[in-house]
């Protein structure tokens, strides 16, 4: 018996939710029970301004031996010259990098919100829009990619000083290369947020955007299945933005501007609890075990997507290359909101999330469209055969949406699936 039994007895029933339900959610994940582990350790104790052998605080010996093993891990998984791994989130490590390249008031251009950009890419609710000037660019209404074309068009205009790839509902494939053309010719900086498709990246299923950005940022808990968390990382290929003769000395004077930007430009102690939990998460995604399952992701979003297509959904680009996909249910249902939806599925213990599409006609608290993703199931054992399964659960609370009977037996069959994935020892 805890003595907190009323904190203790709500993350009972969280684990239980998680055990029994199917969770789709895009951008969420299991984590290991050592990842689990390190991060209820006794290094959330330990203050640690500063980096590995340049801290502010005594008895920081430990600390820095697991943040040099998170940093090593990381750079090694993905081929990084330099990497920063005390971000505590993904938003706070795309804010330390416009701090590090932007002053106040200068233009960057990132994906439009509504077309699947982040609301850290320039939403006037978020820092990044009240600092900066976000000029956004959009996917292409008829085929649903990113139009790199007109994103041209608009930086020739604009001239940003930032161009930024990435995005939280896009389940296409970059062209950082093309981008780094662009970012080129107006004398740019390229920047690539990976943090929904890293793990696909770091295991080469998708482009690599360290060949060709200044800077990548992501998180660390979407494919990456690792605790909540952000990075940043530099690969070999940059230009020479800083007027250096060699390399090294690029390398030395951008990363040195980006580890202030985030302490203490940003953030004060680290959460070295949280790195060394990132350290484990970096040595599973570097074991062959990591990207079986990244495969295995990528293959059962790609079944699931077609199954969908198959019973007359739009799902957006028709398709998808990584571990999400974003469907427009006003083409099989105009009636029906991405909130009704997702909060009659939730009823059923299926767990997505409404979210706008394209050229939506709705807000995004009504929104027309679901994002759904494999990376959780996946990490539960599920394979190919289980997808059209899901699909099919989802398809029929969708098409007799206020039936309650229906979402109840939906339910149980939900719960009895489930049962044979367990998860989290002890
Ligand atoms: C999830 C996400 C983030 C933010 O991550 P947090 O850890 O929630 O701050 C940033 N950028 C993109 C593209 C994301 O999808």
């Amino acid at each position: 018996m805890k003595r907190d039994s009323q904190v203790f007895e709500i993350i009972e029933k969280e684990r239980q939710r998680q055990m029994s339900g199917i969770e789709l959610i895009a951008s969420e994940n299991f984590v290991s029970d050592e990842v689990m582990e390190a991060m209820g350790s006794v290094m959330t104790n330990k203050y640690a301004e500063g980096y590995p052998g340049k801290r502010y605080y005594g008895g920081c010996q430990f600390v820095d031996e697991t943040e040099q093993l998170a940093i090593d891990r990381l750079k090694e998984l993905f081929g990084a010259v330099w990497v920063n791994v005390q971000p505590h989130s993904g938003a706070q490590a795309n804010m330390a990098v416009f701090l590090t390249l932007l002053k106040p008031g200068d233009k960057f251009m990132g994906l439009d919100l509504s077309h699947g950009g982040h609301l850290s890419h320039g939403s006037k609710v978020n820092s990044s829009g009240m600092l900066y000037s976000p000029i956004a660019y959009e996917v292409d209404e008829e085929t649903g990619m990113v139009d790199y074309d007109k994103m041209e068009e608009i930086a020739l205009i604009e001239k940003p000083k930032l161009l930024l790839a990435g995005a939280s509902a896009y389940s296409r494939d970059w062209d950082y290369k093309r981008m780094r053309a662009i970012a080129d010719k107006i004398g740019a900086f390229l920047m690539a947020d990976i943090a929904h498709p890293a793990g696909l990246i770091a295991v080469g299923l998708l482009n690599d955007p360290l060949k060709y950005c200044h800077v990548v940022t992501s998180t660390t808990h979407k494919t990456l299945r690792g605790p909540r968390g952000g990075i940043i990382m530099m690969g070999e290929d940059f230009e020479n933005p800083f007027g250096k003769t060699t390399m090294k000395g690029v390398v030395r004077k951008m990363s040195s501007l980006f580890d202030s930007g985030v302490f203490p430009g940003i953030q004060g102690g680290p959460l070295e609890h949280i790195i060394a939990a990132k350290a484990v998460a970096f040595g599973e995604a570097l074991q062959k075990e990591y990207k079986d399952y990244m495969k295995q992701v990528k293959k059962n979003a790609n079944i699931m997507a077609n199954a969908f297509i198959d019973k007359g959904y739009h799902v957006i680009s028709d398709g998808t290359d990584n571990h999400l996909m974003l469907i427009d249910l006003r083409t099989k249902f105009p009636e029906i909101t991405g909130r009704k939806v997702e909060n009659r599925l939730v009823l059923a213990d299926i767990t997505v999330n409404k979210n706008m599409v394209p050229f939506d006609n709705r807000s995004p608290f009504q929104a027309s469209g679901l994002r759904i993703g494999t990376p959780a199931i996946t990490t539960r054992g599920m394979k190919e055969d289980h997808m059209p399964v899901i699909v099919d659960f989802i398809d029929q609370i969708i098409s007799d949406i206020d039936n309650d009977e229906l979402i109840i037996k939906v339910k149980e069959q939900v719960n009895a699936m489930m049962s044979e994935f367990p998860m989290f020892a002890g």
